[in-house]
């Protein structure tokens, strides 16, 4: 398959929706990007790397960050993560507080702001230090030693977290954080403030499309543990429109509110897409649409 040829073909398709929808703003740090930006790669699980427009771009990874800590933990804990945090879509808002009270503290998946910060928490406990467990990370995945947070968003996100600390605080309340609140929230926050390139992203999400297994080859995770991280993106990944992102795109995704997507094609390859302007649900609006594309051209998805 002629990958580049694609990847062009689908810029050009989308090209009239790239800067449409809004940048996020809740973050001031974030609306300072450039809505006009668009990047798309494709990484294939040999580790060769095609891209398009903005593809080698540093941008804000967000909530793709949710992705990695999983995969992380899970490695590390097992099975016992699921006690924490529950597997089913949420359905409402990814910083929404009100299923957590029906639901005792636990989380309804991890990929929601609540169960990410649960995750942290675990990763806190096992490793110590979760910001250099997961910068490590991607930084081999990527191949990319250069990979790191921004400090600045990082702090905008801090200073403007009320949200993320009320739900930590009311999931301590229940003993479902056991770190300190402001440990894990400076964590959660580190997380969400990487920067990295479709380029590198498509290359870290690699060790999803080959079950587990990582860029060196090294296993990171079991092939059912794999198919679980899968399972859980492709369910509830995209906030409160999985079911539109699954129906129109047909792949485990993840988004993240700088407007980037990770998408994972299993043994054949790694996808990131990012154009700023995301849709009321707080997905990318170009990069729904490109991956959208790309499935219906190829004919590749999990379908
Ligand atoms: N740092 C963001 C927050 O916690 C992440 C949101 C996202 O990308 O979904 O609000």
């Amino acid at each position: 398959m002629d990958y580049q040829a694609i990847l062009d073909e689908v810029m050009t398709a989308v090209r009239p929706l790239i800067g449409q929808g809004r940048v996020a703003n809740y973050i001031p740090a974030l609306a300072a990007v450039d809505p006009s930006r668009f990047g798309m790669a494709l990484a294939t699980v040999d580790g060769q790397v095609f891209g398009v427009g903005d593809w080698r771009v540093p941008f804000s990874i967000q909530s793709i960050s949710k992705v990695f800590t999983l995969a992380l933990t899970l490695a590390r804990d097992g099975d016992a993560v699921w006690r924490r945090v529950g597997k089913e879509p949420s359905g409402n808002p990814f910083n929404s507080l009100v299923q957590l009270e029906y639901e005792q503290g636990i989380p309804r998946n991890p990929f929601i702001n609540a169960g990410a910060l649960v995750i942290t928490d675990r990763l806190l406990r096992l490793t110590g230090d979760s910001r250099g467990v997961l910068r490590d990370f991607l930084r081999a995945e990527s191949g990319n030693p250069s990979l790191d947070f921004d400090p600045v968003v990082a702090a905008s996100e801090a200073e403007h977290g009320h949200r993320n600390a009320a739900l930590a605080h009311f999931m301590a309340s229940y003993g479902n954080i056991e770190s300190p609140v402001a440990q894990v929230l400076e964590h959660y926050f580190w997380q969400c403030s990487l920067t990295a390139s479709c380029a590198d992203l498509a290359r870290a999400c690699g060790f999803l499309a080959r079950h587990g297994q990582r860029a060196g080859g090294e296993r990171l995770l079991t092939r059912s543990q794999a198919k679980q991280v899968n399972a859980v993106m492709l369910t509830c990944g995209t906030y409160d429109a999985a079911g539109e992102f699954a129906y129109r795109v047909g792949l485990p995704g993840k988004s993240g509110v700088g407007g980037g997507i990770i998408a994972v094609i299993p043994n054949r390859c790694g996808l990131c897409v990012w154009s700023p302007g995301l849709d009321a649900r707080g997905n990318s609006v170009a990069g729904v649409e490109a991956l959208d594309r790309f499935t219906t051209l190829t004919g590749l998805s999990v379908f």
